[in-house]
């Protein structure tokens, strides 16, 4: 895993709905595929040399961010904001952010909620939040100076503003939006792995990176409709979960290894799959840890209703704090999740595929 790669990617402004930089990041590494994009930022890279008739495998992984919008500007300087995917409001404050104008400059803002010296009583005693009760301050005192000086207009969208570092000595990745950039580097990943394959494999191999996953999966409605696969693996930067849950009920242990994900909200995994990827990590030392998620939803929750219904592998990176600013991964479990992705797709041949897609149930 090229851990700069990932870095780049990560540092890459992208919220739901705003990808474009995120998608000339990503195309920049995938230069020895075949290139499209759409209207909706929607990014396909297939390996090239795709031979008519074969099965096709789309690797999924969606492109957003999680971040936020301008709502309104207030005629003091401060801006309303709403966001763009989920996150805790008490996460929020103190906290800044890089506001993307309509001319394309960058304006920091820090976001704000009432000091505590203006607080009454009650106020301190339950300290509750609104996103309503946020404000974007970018240092203007008028609104004026906001639309006129900053170029700022409500419908600017904004992202966290944090940089990504890499701890060699402990493989430790520190940085933003590893939910999911972190899916998008394994595609890459995982396509180099296979680069020089390609003619052998029993399949044509399809990278779709999908727009506005945090608003609705929206992106991989339009993906999976394009790409038509005939299985798909689903990356994801999931929530790690070790802080928080016994070392028994751990599922999301940050360097446990890839996470395959039995089910979730939007998903119940087709057992086959899961049963042959797990004999292909068994078989080439990849570490794994098996989860079952009581909430969260995934890209393959669309991906899986498309054309004929497709089984999806759906594998998570731990992450730790996603969907707040700051994140952490450990190299490690990326490289295990696109080593995975890599083994599970050389090993795939015609009757291995039929299985899966269960055609082989009423013989
Ligand atoms: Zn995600």
């Amino acid at each position: 895993m090229d851990i700069k790669m990932f870095g780049q990617i990560t540092n890459a402004f992208g919220p739901s709905g705003f990808e474009e930089e995120a998608v000339r990041t990503v195309a920049g590494y995938c230069q020895k595929f075949e290139l499209e994009n759409d209207s909706m930022n929607n990014l396909y890279a297939r390996m090239p040399g795709a031979k008519e008739g074969k099965p096709v495998v789309q690797l999924d992984a969606h492109l957003d961010e999680c971040g936020f919008m301008v709502q309104s500007i207030r005629e003091n300087g401060s801006l309303g904001i709403l966001m763009l995917g989920g996150m805790v409001i008490t996460n929020l404050p103190a906290h800044t952010v890089w506001i993307r104008t309509r001319s394309g400059k960058l304006v920091k803002g820090i976001i704000t909620s009432k000091p505590i010296h203006f607080m009454n009583e009650s106020e301190r005693a339950n300290q509750s939040l609104s996103i309503e009760s946020l404000s974007v301050d970018i240092g203007a005192v008028s609104r004026e100076e906001v639309t006129d000086v900053f170029g700022v207009s409500i419908g600017d969208p904004m992202v966290p503003d944090v940089t990504f570092s890499y701890d060699e000595e402990h493989d430790l990745c520190f940085g933003k939006a590893f939910d999911n950039r972190a899916g998008c580097a394994c595609i890459i990943d995982t396509m180099n792995q296979l680069y020089e394959d390609r003619e052998r494999l029993a399949v044509n191999v399809v990278g779709a990176f999908a727009a506005q996953e945090e608003v609705g999966m929206r992106g991989a409605t339009v993906t999976s409709q394009v790409v038509k696969p005939d299985l798909a693996i689903v990356f994801e930067g999931s929530p790690s979960d070790d802080f928080y849950f016994s070392t028994a009920e751990t599922q999301g242990r940050m360097r446990g290894g890839v996470q395959i994900r039995l089910m979730d909200k939007s998903y119940i995994s087709n057992p086959l799959f899961i049963q042959y990827a797990e004999e292909v990590a068994k078989k080439y030392g990849i570490r794994y840890q098996e989860t079952v998620r009581r909430g969260g939803s995934t890209n393959a929750g669309k991906i899986s209703l498309t054309g004929k219904a497709v089984p999806v592998l759906v594998l998570g990176v731990p992450s730790r704090y996603v969907h707040t600013h700051y994140n952490f991964c450990a190299g490690a479990d990326l490289e295990a999740a696109a080593d995975l992705a890599a083994e599970v797709i050389r090993g795939l041949d015609i009757e291995r595929i039929q299985h899966i897609c269960r055609q082989d149930l009423l013989k």
